[in-house]
């Protein structure tokens, strides 16, 4: 048997007619950049996530930059973040000449740990910025907390985590602003790039609306310096369609993870956890293990793909070498880049599938 590690051609053969419809509706109207189907799902999102306005963009990426410029940050500033993550959340603070200023993840979820949180904030800091990894919330109350009584925004990266739930409400709820990614390999994913950004406030909904059109809220009067950021019209369309399908596939994706919690329960492995009042969407399964290398090879031996989320945090990337952080600096993110192993979860897996993966560990003798 044969498990890759993610099959995007197995989901978009699931759903294949309404895309095609979707994507000729969308060539009839030629409404390209943003146009009708960009706002309903724009509605529709909003609606999903539990906020008043939702503003497509062309990435996940673009949506976080222009959080930070709807925050007015800039040269001087700092954004406390986390170090273990994709690096997109930290491209969004260097982007407009802020400085990321990382606190350490918490061992049991990999995300920020907010005991650590205060003692990074400085004159400075203009901005919290954690991350709900792997679809798992991070403990939202008691950085809001804090963030309430030092007058900090905080701001979700919700790229991995659409749907999650922390106390039984959305995640994308709690900050000021909330960024999602639509890359094709998220739980939403667009046929392309795409992202939103979600929140409560009009005028943050308006800013954003102009910022990602060049700066202009009226065609050819640029009021602030701004992007080419648009949704393109044919992923509006493709998104509406995802969207309808997403609490079956987020479901799928949670009894998937239950299956691997029980068949993996007696292995060496540690596995991923839910803390008490999280519900997790599973974007990845993350299992750990020193010996991941060779568990690795062992299991693309026998046909299974895996793959690393992340190998190396960002405070030790070479293009963030002038933050002057080092080795050793962050020992629980550098622990887990050594030993993390993303297992294959995806709606489209059959039970089968997730069997042979974990017979497939258990014939892992090397431990
Ligand atoms: C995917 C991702 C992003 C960036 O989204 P793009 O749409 O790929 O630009 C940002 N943050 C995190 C945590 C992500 O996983």
């Amino acid at each position: 048997m044969k498990v890759p590690y993610f099959d995007l051609p197995g989901n978009i053969r699931s759903i294949r007619p309404e895309l095609d419809a979707a994507i000729s509706r969308t060539l009839d109207s030629c409404a390209f950049c943003l146009g009708p189907e960009v706002a309903q799902f724009e509605h529709d999102f909003a609606a999903f996530v539990g906020t008043r306005h939702c503003v497509g963009f062309n990435s996940g990426t673009s949506a976080l930059h222009v959080a930070m410029r709807l925050l007015d940050i800039g040269p001087g500033d700092e954004v406390i973040t986390t170090p273990f993550t994709f690096v997109a959340t930290s491209w969004a603070i260097a982007y407009v000449g802020a400085r990321p200023v990382y606190v350490d993840i918490d061992e049991k979820t990999m995300n920020l740990d907010p005991s650590l949180l205060e003692r990074a904030i400085t004159p400075r800091t203009k901005a919290v910025m954690p991350v709900h990894l792997y679809g798992h919330p991070f403990d939202v109350d008691p950085i809001l907390e804090i963030c309430a009584r030092r007058g900090l925004p905080m701001v979700e990266d919700a790229a991995q985590a659409h749907g999650s739930r922390y106390k039984g409400r959305s995640v994308g709820t709690f900050g000021v602003l909330s960024g999602f990614s639509f890359y094709p390999a998220k739980n939403l994913g667009a046929c392309g790039e795409g992202g939103a950004l979600a929140m409560d406030s009009a005028e943050h909904a308006r800013r954003a609306g102009a910022l990602r059109e060049h700066g202009a809220s009226n065609r050819y009067y640029h009021d602030e310096v701004g992007y080419n950021y648009r949704m393109e019209g044919i992923q509006g369309a493709v998104l509406r369609v995802k969207l309808a399908h997403l609490a079956a596939w987020t479901a799928a994706r949670r009894r998937i993870a239950h299956r691997y919690h029980e068949l993996l329960a007696q292995t060496p492995l540690v596995l991923p956890i839910e803390a008490p009042n999280a519900e997790s969407v599973y974007h990845l399964y993350v299992v750990r293990h020193p010996r991941r290398d060779k568990l690795r090879d062992h299991l693309l031996a026998r046909g299974v793909g895996t793959a690393l989320h992340y190998p190396l945090p960002l405070h030790l990337q070479k293009c963030f070498a002038g933050l002057g952080y080092g080795s050793g600096d962050f020992p629980i993110a550098e622990r887990a880049a050594r030993d993390c192993l993303s297992l294959p979860i995806y709606p489209e897996m059959s039970d089968s599938q997730t069997e042979y993966v974990a017979a497939a560990i258990g014939e892992f003798k090397d431990w």
